[in-house]
């Protein structure tokens, strides 16, 4: 199978235009910022009109370099032990090298830092899953990456720093002594944890300091749900059949949103997807979709970016500690924020205890170890296969492999 020639762009198709970003009435203007720090192609793919966003031909080639397409599986094991009678299929983007799909969105925004004549790109990690992905990308395509990791997960996620450093990146925890927001929150509490607000702060200052460096964003803002969609261009061709149901996890929104807005698109334009439901699964420790706020927020902690219309639980929120550290996020990006307003996604959420049930069964049936985030989507299978009738179809996306979870795992095992 061929890897898509496009990103599909949602924001043409919705039911009502995308309230854009805007500039809080405080005087610094974020949006000018935004246009300093950021490779400049990803702000034009921000507010583009076009549908189908070519994909360049080099990140093509990159794609294929790390195994897109990746696998569409029948999960026959899963079924055998659910003994429904509903057929399941699953697009697995753990087969990714860095574990997760996060990778899809690295490689074309170093690319692009990199046609900006950066050297180095910047970014914050918080579990570690993106500054990984960032490193990988930077190591293959030449170019030094340097990633602030909160402190408590430094020191908790130990191989995902010892990997980072392998592909080459410069990993810092955060608070750190490089840049002045970090000294300050250091000489305040010396054993200050991190978080993901303080760790972006200083990635964008660090990257103001310097000639030559690139700021680069995981999740929640326009274009990385773009580059994310070719995980649903690819699963469009590779299913043999469509679903009643197609579901995802959702931490800032990418990998639910890069699986299902194609086929969402579709249905809008009436192009087929007419009866696919579409179901969106959160944690318990941060249900922005189901309790939050449609309202202006900020997408991160400490309101340096612009702020964008999601749901949210406040940019101040701070989540109660879970294994499922990739869904403790407070918002939802944009588009799939109007979208579960309009019903036309709908949203669930579940708590650790049960998702650690869904990972167990899955990992035994299936022979894959979930990333933790994923398991909350196959919680919602497991209980929709149960609920369906017989003959249904369900598509989910497995946003990652949990074997560098051991925190996780161990808590199931006992
Ligand atoms: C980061 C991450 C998530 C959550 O982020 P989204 O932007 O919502 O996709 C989910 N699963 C895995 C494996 C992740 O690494």
């Amino acid at each position: 199978m061929m890897i898509p020639h496009y990103w599909y762009n949602i924001n043409v198709d919705l039911p009502k235009p995308l309230p854009p970003p805007i500039d809080p009435y405080d005087g610094d203007s974020r949006i000018a910022l935004l246009m300093r720090i950021l490779p400049s192609e990803l702000l034009d793919q921000e507010f583009t009109a076009l549908r189908y966003v070519p994909i360049p031909d080099e990140v093509r080639e990159l794609y294929a370099r790390i195994g897109r397409p990746t696998p569409l599986f029948r999960a026959v094991g899963l079924e055998r032990a659910l003994n429904t009678g509903v057929r399941i299929y699953y697009k697995f983007e753990g087969a990714l090298p860095a574990g997760s799909h996060k990778l899809n969105t690295a490689l074309a925004q170093v690319y692009y830092a990199i046609k900006d004549k950066a050297r180095e790109v910047v970014t914050e990690t918080g579990a570690g899953q993106w500054g990984l992905a960032v490193s990988l990308a930077s190591s293959l395509l030449g170019i030094k990456a340097t990633v602030f990791m909160t402190r408590s997960s430094y020191m908790g996620k130990k191989n995902r720093v010892l990997f980072m450093r392998v592909y080459g990146a410069d990993v810092h925890p955060s608070p750190s002594e490089l840049t002045k927001y970090g000294r300050e929150a250091l000489r305040a509490r010396p054993d200050h944890p991190g978080s993901l607000g303080l760790a972006i702060t200083e990635a964008i200052e660090y990257t103001l300091m310097g000639e030559g460096r690139k700021y680069i964003p995981g999740s929640v803002l326009g274009f990385v749900v773009l580059h994310q969609t070719v995980i649903g261009m690819e699963a469009i061709k590779q299913l043999p059949e469509e679903p009643d149901l197609v579901i995802g996890c959702v931490g800032g929104g990418s990998n639910f949103s890069g699986f299902s807005f194609p086929m969402i698109g579709a249905k809008l334009r009436g192009e087929g997807f007419e009866r696919t439901r579409f179901l969106a699964v959160e944690s318990e420790a941060a249900p922005k979709l189901t309790k939050g706020e449609y309202t202006y927020d900020f997408p991160d902690t400490g309101g340096l970016l612009p702020m964008v219309k999601m749901l949210t639980l406040g940019h101040d929120f701070v989540p109660p500690p879970t294994h499922a550290a990739g869904l403790r996020y407070h918002g939802a990006a944009p588009a799939l924020s109007l979208l579960t307003r309009e019903g036309i996604v709908e949203a669930r959420s579940y708590g650790q205890d049960e998702v650690m049930e869904a990972a167990r069964l899955f990992a035994r049936a299936e022979g894959i170890i979930p990333a933790p985030e994923s398991s909350h989507a196959i919680r919602a299978v497991i209980d929709e296969a149960r609920r369906l009738p017989r003959g249904s179809v369900i598509a989910f996306n497995l946003s990652g492999h949990g074997l560098l979870d051991q925190d996780f795992y161990e808590r199931i095992v006992g």
